[in-house]
């Protein structure tokens, strides 16, 4: 089956040892229970002991979490994922992971989202893992890098936050494999319509179900997949620290999941006319996307993205303004929601520099390119005309 109807079928109608009298729902109900009986005890010893799949006790898996995970496990070609209680939950598990048994150094790409920065230096730094930041745009570094470091784990971006940068991540996942080394892609921006970073050699693909998945703007989740190698021992870690998503949130996150490739296609097609009328724009300075033949990783998009797809991102550096203006321009908009987040129905505006890239000092933010004139549009499925309208009343006032 093609990625559009997996994404509505997988995962559901589960017949259950315990027959539930016959009767299936035709979708996954929401599962609160702690805990799960056996119709006998042995079942129960089996399940402990992974002799049998099965539900015991949530913490250690969740039926409806269970459905989530095999449906998103399908759509990004993994083993099997973990829905985790935020993104930022699934990379720091996805980083432990591929850490267990390895060298304690983590190759990083240094355009990375805002948080994810952070947790490398203050939690994986400050708990002795090594972190050797490399420019993932230049594969010959990262290359270098692998050698001369021998990191235990590589961490990047499909799509690099928020300057939308798209390194080489076919050849760098090569050079991971061929060195045997785990890389770790955050696929959020990108999603598995445009890329399947397992299919290229990728160990472990993380999400933050929050944006695109889901979706409509009413969970925080995310979820990691793996191949077959890393499966079990992240279920095995999970069970001991337990960073779980809630059967609320699995079941509104699945939800989401179902018509994600709509919503993506028409995000993608409403993104790539925004963009071009950006750049026409008299107050407008430079556009960063994607889907511009002229942008600087055109190749590589060319490489990795279907035609025509290229993420609902777009950001763009605004002519003459600093944080003042950039206040004035977002508090103007009358449809687009000026709010910190991305990938939802609804367009939506952030300020790198005051929210995804606050905690970063301004000379590390000079350094990667976001300057205070920098917007991010998150390209929502409204008529394009009318964000457009929205956005040039904002821009000319
Ligand atoms: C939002 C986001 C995260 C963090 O996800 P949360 O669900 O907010 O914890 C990580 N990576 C990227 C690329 C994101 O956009």
């Amino acid at each position: 089956m093609k990625l559009h109807s997996r994404a509505v079928h997988v995962g559901d109608r589960k017949r259950d040892a315990n027959g539930n009298g016959g009767v299936v729902g035709v979708t996954t109900p929401i599962h609160t229970a702690s805990s799960f009986i056996h119709n006998d005890i042995a079942d129960l010893d089996r399940v402990f002991a992974k002799e049998i799949p099965g539900a015991s006790y949530s913490r250690y898996g969740n039926p409806t979490n269970a459905a989530l995970e095999e449906l998103v496990a399908d759509l990004e070609s993994g083993a099997g994922a973990l829905a985790c209680c935020s993104g930022m939950a699934a990379l720091q598990m996805a980083l432990n992971v591929a850490l267990i048994d390895r060298r304690r150094v983590v190759l990083a790409a240094k355009l990375l989202y805002g948080a994810t920065l952070s947790m490398l230096t203050k939690v994986f730094e400050a708990s002795g893992v090594e972190v050797v930041w490399a420019d993932f745009d230049d594969v010959s570094e990262v290359e270098t890098a692998i050698a001369d470091e021998r990191p235990g784990a590589i961490l990047m971006e499909t799509i690099a936050n928020p300057l939308l940068r798209v390194p080489a991540m076919d050849r760098i996942a090569a050079m991971a494999q061929k060195a045997g080394i785990p890389l770790i892609v955050d696929n959020t921006f990108a999603t598995p319509i445009m890329v399947r970073p397992l299919e290229l050699g990728a160990s472990i693909v993380v999400h933050s179900l929050t944006k695109y998945l889901s979706g409509h703007g009413d969970v925080l989740g995310g979820i990691i997949v793996t191949n077959a190698e890393y499966l079990e021992p992240m279920r095995d870690l999970s069970r001991i620290i337990g960073p779980i998503l809630g059967p609320f949130e699995s079941y509104l996150a699945m939800r989401g999941v179902k018509t994600f490739p709509l919503r993506m296609e028409r995000q993608c097609a409403n993104a790539r006319e925004i963009a071009a009328w950006l750049a026409t724009h008299p107050n407008v300075d430079r556009v960063h996307f994607p889907g511009d033949p002229a942008h600087p990783d055109a190749e590589n998009i060319a490489r990795l993205f279907p035609k025509d797809l290229y993420g609902a991102m777009v950001a763009f550096e605004i002519k003459g303004v600093g944080r003042e203006e950039m206040f004035a321009l977002m508090n103007r908009l009358k449809m687009v929601v000026p709010a910190t987040s991305l990938g939802d129905v609804h367009s939506m505006v952030l300020y790198p520099v005051m929210a995804s890239h606050r905690d970063l000092s301004p000379k590390h933010r000079a350094r990667l390119g976001i300057h205070d004139n920098l917007l991010r549009l998150s390209v929502g499925i409204e008529a394009a005309a009318d964000i457009i309208a929205d956005l040039d009343q904002a821009l000319r006032a």
